[in-house]
Order: C-alpha cells, then structure tokens, then sequence
C-alpha cells in the first residue's frame, strides 16, 4: 500500500498528514512515519527516514511524542502483564496484556479515566468520570512499544473492556475506525470486542458502522428493579431495550453476542436467578447466537463491601445448570487474580485507599 488512506479526524495522524499536505511533504514521508510508528518508533526523532528538518518541524509543532501514554508502572503475572500509564495531562489509565497457552494473546483497554456509571460491584465507578479518552490514548494502548518487548508480536485482539463505559465515550467509534483500517491497525473487527453495560443509542450505532465487532452486553441480573441497583444505568436504558437491539443485530448478522453475568454470592446466584437467566437467553430472537459468559465476582474488585465472591464450584455449577437448561454458556477465564487483573481494578483500588480516611 503506496498511499494510505487518510486518517479519521480526531487524531494527531490526521492533525500530522494534514500538516505533511499543506508542507507540500510527498505522500510516502507520511507512510514512513506510520510504519516507523509500527515497528516501535515512540518520538517524531525517532523516525530516521525523515529528513531532520522534517522530524525538527514536526517535533515543534506537535511535541516530541507522538504517543500519548507513559509507562507509570508494571505488574505481572503468569500470562498476564497490567500496566498503570498517564497521559499527558495527567490521568491514570490501565492496560492489561494476557497471553493464553493456546498461543494468543489480547489487549484489554481503557476507554475512560474513571466512569460515572456508578456499578455497585466496580471500583472505577467509585471513582466518578474524569474524562473521556482521546482516540489517540485509546489507540495507544493497543500498538504501545511495551508489548512489542514484552511478547513476541502486537496482541491479536483488543477488548474494550477495561476502565470506563466504552460506549459512554463517542472517541471509541474512532479508535474503531483506526484500529480496523488497513496500514494502521489492519485488525479484523472479529478480533475486537466492545463491552457495556447499555449504552442503547450507542450500542444501536455500534451494530450499524461495525457489524462485525463482538459484542458483550452485561446483564448481571434478569431482575430489572435488582438490576437498576446493580447497574444504575438500567434506569435509562433498560436490558429490554439493549436486548431488541441485539436481537436484530444477530438476525441481521449472524455473529454470535455475549451476555456477561458477574455472578456474587446471595445477590443474583439464586434459583430464581437462573431460571429467569435462562428465560431470558431462551426467549431471543436467535437463541443460539446468545451465549452466556459467567464470571466470577472477585472480592477484591468491588466498590461495595457487601458482596462476596462465590465458591469456584458455585460458579461451575451455575455455569452447568444454564447449559442442562438449553442456554450457551462458559464460565469465564480469569487469569491474575493476585494482581487485581480484572480491568480497572489496580489503579482504581489505590485511589479508593487514598480517599478513604485514615
Ligand atoms: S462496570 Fe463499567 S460501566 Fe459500570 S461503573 Fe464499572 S467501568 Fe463503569
């Protein structure tokens, strides 16, 4: 590919090839800046295909960065690698690398620092929203030269379902766009999955302008008046309301949903929980392409001191009498736990220590 295509607007590549064309740069001097990005490069000086005086003017216009993350601290463990970075203003975000023995491995970004969604089960809504992230801090997190040291190629997939409401921050549908483009991310949509808690007007547009992308909607409870507690945005968008759009979009598409139930002990592990789930997952539009993803509520990640994980057998069993009663359904893997490796959990735990009084 000679010429690529121009960038979405939003970001410091289409601020950067702007500025090349009205310079009068040739295309291939924005190309050898994109693949020098890809291959590591971190600072406009670094891209030694550039003349100097083109790298100097464009360290001047646009900072010395071209990414926008630094690296804070690292926590690792076995195949999983949690990385706190700030951006330049200053928030904090998390990323976390996992690589699975099967031989693959995804990248699991932030979308926002902090979220005002306000779950009672997640630390990163404790914290209240500071900001939505740019596109570029977004997309950062997925090409950072810290995986390439850290493993042997860039991740295979992306999930968006680190801190933050993806579908809450409209910069996400760029990231998207970047991510999924040829000569920039290249990634199939397939390989990315786009997590929320109901965002309906945005989850309606993410199934119109990327059809492909998989989707996990949380239900966490099939109760709507427990649900609301659980999940306060269930006030606004209801699960019904985020279930008919999911119900068109996989007779539309054919591309298998995710249904995340956060299973915690004596909240929503009932029998009646399960029936009513299984009512739920049986009564969609295509049932097949439902597949409930149960996972594991960890005590340590919680904003709400009353809830308590389940027994690991307790989920297994959920997980085994959702399957006897015709629903799809696994149990999730969660790898590095010791290192709070759920999403948020590491930077979003320290803060609430800090805020708490001594
Ligand atoms: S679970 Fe997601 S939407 Fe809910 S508060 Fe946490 S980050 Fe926000």
């Amino acid at each position: 590919m000679n010429v690529l295509p121009t960038p979405p607007p939003g970001t410091i590549l289409a601020d950067v090839h702007a500025h090349l064309a009205r310079a009068g740069a040739p295309p291939y001097r924005y190309r050898q800046l994109v693949l020098a990005l890809q291959r590591g490069a971190q600072r406009f000086d670094d891209v030694g295909e550039l003349p100097r005086s083109l790298r100097d003017e464009l360290s001047a216009r646009f900072g010395p960065t071209v990414l926008p993350l630094e690296l804070v601290t690292v926590r690792s463990a076995p195949q999983v690698e949690k990385v706190l970075f700030e951006t330049r203003s200053g928030a904090r975000l998390e990323t976390v690398l996992s690589r699975y023995r099967a031989g693959w491995s995804s990248v699991c970004v932030s979308t926002q620092a902090g979220c005002g969604l306000g779950c009672s089960f997640c630390a990163t809504g404790a914290l209240g929203l500071s900001r939505n992230l740019s596109a570029d801090e977004i997309c950062a997190q997925v090409v950072h030269r810290r995986w390439q040291s850290a493993a042997a190629a860039a991740p295979d997939s992306v999930a968006f379902m680190g801190m933050g409401e993806a579908l809450a921050n409209p910069n996400v549908f760029t990231a998207l766009q970047l991510l999924t483009t040829a000569g920039y991310g290249g990634l199939s949509p397939r390989r990315i999955t786009v997590s929320t808690v109901g965002f309906a007007p945005s989850l309606e547009r993410l199934t119109r302008e990327h059809p492909q992308v998989t989707i996990t909607l949380s239900v966490h409870s099939p109760f709507p008046a427990q649900r609301a507690e659980l999940v306060p945005l269930e006030r606004r968008f209801s699960l019904a309301e985020n279930l008919a759009i999911l119900d068109c979009h996989v007779v539309a598409v054919r591309r298998k949903v995710y249904l995340a139930y956060l299973l915690i002990a004596g909240v929503n592990d009932s029998d009646d929980h399960l029936q009513a789930l299984v009512q739920l997952a049986r009564s969609r539009a295509r049932p097949e392409l439902f597949h409930v993803s149960v996972i594991r509520y960890n005590d340590a990640s919680g904003a709400d001191p009353s809830h308590r994980a389940p027994s690991s057998e307790r989920v297994d069993d959920f997980v085994s009498r959702l399957r006897a009663a015709g629903v799809r359904a696994t149990r999730r893997q969660q790898l590095g736990a010791s290192i709070d490796a759920a999403c948020g959990q590491l930077h979003a735990r320290s803060l609430l220590r800090d805020r708490r009084p001594s």
